[in-house]
């Protein structure tokens, strides 16, 4: 009885079992791949002592001859699954959306993939043998394919972005990675390269970037003219309220009662006039005077804003209250500028209740989120958008005076500041302003 026993799990049932037939004696011959045991032949017989010298030399010819069998299938069968691995590994390179390019250590082109075919209009055949040289553009400095080298010969993998051109001369830029392979001693043999065509992605980029700055030139040149005009403006109008006053208090008893109606509306016209540009010019220079964004107390910015208002407050008597207020990196004059328009605002436009104010702030995501909230009038909900934009306002000056630019001036000091200004309300309600400041470690 033969058997090949791989194990010596599987090796001991069967010892048993042949005990149990009645074998009375084995020889166990290892089986050896380079001097390595990788199983056992046992042999059983039914004779105590049964094997003779020569049987045992012949039986261990047979066994190394056995070995040699089963190592030289192992190695075979190995080798078939070597080579379907490569094959698969070969059909990711060929079908990569990658461009890939093989160059051997003295540059010359020795393995390319269909991408880089596509991408470059150079075939296989052109390719191969050729000098990856073929597809400089001429928009990169000797520096530039120095650094290149310098890196990949050091053994370092190299990345960044090429701008090629192609057979027919059009220009395309590249995202490329190259790594340098070594062979098993540590010298460098090979050169692959990995590209990425990136082109319109690039000329998406620039197209975007070039209208960005259009706009913000034409954003910065629309400030300077809101602030130029506003600011200009002023001097004028100044000048014609002046000689209103002084034509009112001159000729009041020289004109007749229609004459002093349109003195008083022209003055009136003149007033809110001056309200406007005040505002117009407050609105531009939230846009062009630079960010002078510093650590402060909000504490500190609340009580700034309330003593600004303290006339309003006491003759509405309206009650102001307020949690305890972070310390954020801000522009705190024009914080101290959002909390009195939208408590200015909770004011105005009071219910027949005396206006309550409460200011607070709560931590979330990353950001402080304040609220103001007022038992005033309300808002309903279809305006919610609306009050933010510029002149937007919801009643006749008759009803409450203003200019409808103060919302504006909020929406666009939040916005500065990298958060956002919201409102929820409900008409007879009152209403609660939100505004977010990202947490920028004060
Ligand atoms: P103004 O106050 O000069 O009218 P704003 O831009 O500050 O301009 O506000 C725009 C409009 O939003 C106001 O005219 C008003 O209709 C509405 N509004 C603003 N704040 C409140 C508030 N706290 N309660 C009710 N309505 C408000």
């Amino acid at each position: 009885m033969c058997k090949n026993m791989q194990t010596e799990g599987s090796f001991a049932p069967w010892r048993e079992e042949a005990l149990k037939r009645g074998y009375a004696s084995s020889l166990s011959l290892p089986l050896l791949s380079e001097g390595k045991a990788f199983g056992a032949v046992t042999i059983y017989s039914k004779q105590p002592d049964s094997f003779y010298t020569d049987e045992i030399s012949l039986l261990v010819d047979l066994t190394a001859e056995m070995a040699r069998g089963i190592t030289s299938l192992r190695l075979h069968s190995q080798h078939t699954r070597d080579e379907q691995q490569l094959r698969l590994q070969l059909t990711v390179l060929q079908s990569a959306a990658n461009a890939i390019v093989i160059t051997g250590r003295d540059g010359a082109i020795e393995w390319v993939n269909p991408a880089f075919t596509k991408l470059t209009g150079y075939s296989t055949a052109e390719a191969i043998g050729k000098n990856p040289r073929v597809l400089k553009s001429g928009m990169h400095d000797k520096a530039f394919y120095k650094e290149m080298w310098t890196t990949i010969l050091n053994g370092r993998v190299w990345h960044g972005e090429v701008v090629n051109k192609r057979k027919d001369g059009s220009l395309y830029t590249e995202e490329m990675t190259i790594t340098p392979f070594s062979n098993q001693e540590g010298a460098i043999t090979h050169f692959v390269a990995i590209k990425q065509d990136v082109t319109s992605r690039k000329q998406a980029e620039e197209a975007l970037k070039k209208s960005s700055d259009e706009l913000a030139g034409s954003n910065l040149e629309l400030q300077q003219f809101a602030y130029v005009a506003s600011h200009d403006l002023q001097e004028p109008l100044r000048a014609v309220a002046g000689y209103l006053s002084l034509v009112e208090e001159r000729y009041r008893d020289k004109v007749d009662e229609q004459g002093r109606l349109h003195i008083a509306g022209a003055i009136q016209g003149a007033e809110r006039m001056h309200a406007l540009i005040n505002d117009l010019l407050e609105l531009s220079r939230v846009g062009t005077r630079a960010n002078l964004i510093k650590p402060a107390d909000m504490n500190i910015v609340l009580k700034t804003a309330l003593d600004n208002l303290s006339h309003r407050i006491n003759t509405s008597g309206a009650k102001v209250t307020h949690d305890a207020l972070p310390m954020l990196n801000v522009d705190s004059n024009q914080m101290v500028l959002l909390f009195q328009n939208l408590i200015s605002n909770a004011i105005k436009f009071q219910s027949d209740q005396p206006p309550q104010i409460h200011i607070s702030a709560k931590s979330n995501a990353g950001q402080w989120e304040f609220s103001v909230r007022d038992n005033g009038i309300g808002i309903e909900p279809k305006h919610y958008e609306r009050i933010f934009q510029i002149f937007q306002r919801l009643h006749t000056r008759k009803e409450y005076p203003g200019t409808g630019i103060g919302l504006a001036i909020c929406k666009k000091i939040v916005e500065r500041h990298g958060g956002r200004i919201w409102v929820e309300s409900m008409p007879g309600k009152g209403s609660t302003f939100y505004f977010t400041i990202p947490d920028k470690e004060a």
